[in-house]
Formats: structure tokens, C-alpha cells, sequence
């Protein structure tokens, strides 16, 4: 498998509890790269641009208002299948459904409030990259 790069968030409900390191951690053991990383505050315009993809889901509104709640770490991860890699150490999307030792495992507060997002292929990882990053931030 070839070196990928993914998309990451550390999102509202985990920097209100300072677990930007925690996570961090966790994704470096993985074997992931951290190669771009910054910390910003979206608004519920942003948010909904970027969870378009959900927009006819019920929780649409929620996770929208959610995200834009606080602070949020946004993440280039890099590394051998760093997809599949991340949404393996991230855990499945409710923590009560999560493996033990994931992410959400342990941190995850609730089905929406579960502390991370990570690209779930290819072409969303190049897209959200690029909603978040320009190519010089992007050092390696
Ligand atoms: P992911 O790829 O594991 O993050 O899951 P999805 O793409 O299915 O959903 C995107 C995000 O929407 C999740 O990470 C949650 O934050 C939120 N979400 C998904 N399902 C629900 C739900 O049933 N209720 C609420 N409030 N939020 C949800």
C-alpha cells in the first residue's frame, strides 16, 4: 500500500476537555503523520458546507451547531493506507459501538459529539484537504 494523506478533525467536544495532545498521541502511535495542523473556530456556514453530504439527515442541524460550538483542530494525517489506517484507530461512529483502544472508545462523548472525523476514502480526503488547506501549508 502506498504513502496516503487524510483528512482529520479533533472536534468542539475534545478541545473543550484539552484532549488535543491525547489524540494526537494516539494517531502518532498509529503509525500517522501529522504533516499540516491548525486550530480554528468554523461557523455554522462552514460547517454546513463541509457535512453538505448530510444535509437531508435529521441530525443535520445539531451536528452543524456541534461543530461550530468551539474550537477545532483540523488535521493532514500522512502515512502507508492512512485512510483506512485512521478510521481504524478513530473507532466506529458511536463509542458504544466502538472497538476497545479506538479514539472514540475512549474519549467519545455521544454518536454526534465523538470527538474525531476522518476522510472515509480518496476523493473525500483530496477534497476536504483542500477546503481546509492551501498547498503551502502542506510541509510534510
Ligand atoms: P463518521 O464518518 O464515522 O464520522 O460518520 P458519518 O459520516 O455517518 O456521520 C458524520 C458525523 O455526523 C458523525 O461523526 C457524528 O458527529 C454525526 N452523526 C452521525 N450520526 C448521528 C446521529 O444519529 N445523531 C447525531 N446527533 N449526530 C450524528
Amino acid at each position: 500500500m502506498a504513502i496516503q494523506r487524510t483528512f482529520s478533525i479533533i472536534k468542539p467536544d475534545a478541545t473543550r476537555r484539552n484532549l488535543t495532545g491525547a489524540i494526537n498521541a494516539r494517531l502518532e502511535a498509529a503509525g500517522l503523520r501529522i504533516v499540516a495542523q491548525k486550530r480554528i473556530f468554523l461557523t455554522g456556514e462552514q460547517a454546513g458546507v463541509f457535512y453538505a453530504v448530510h444535509k437531508d439527515r435529521p441530525f443535520y442541524e445539531e451536528l452543524c451547531a456541534f461543530m461550530s460550538s468551539a474550537p477545532i483542530v483540523v488535521q493532514v494525517l500522512e502515512g502507508e493506507d492512512a485512510i483506512a489506517k485512521n478510521r481504524e484507530v478513530m473507532g466506529a461512529t458511536n463509542p458504544a459501538d466502538a472497538a476497545e483502544g479506538t479514539i472514540r472508545k475512549e474519549f467519545a462523548l455521544s454518536v454526534g459529539e465523538n470527538s474525531v472525523h476522518g476522510s472515509d476514502g480518496p476523493e473525500t480526503a483530496a477534497a476536504e484537504i483542500a477546503y481546509f488547506f492551501s498547498g503551502l501549508e502542506l510541509v510534510g
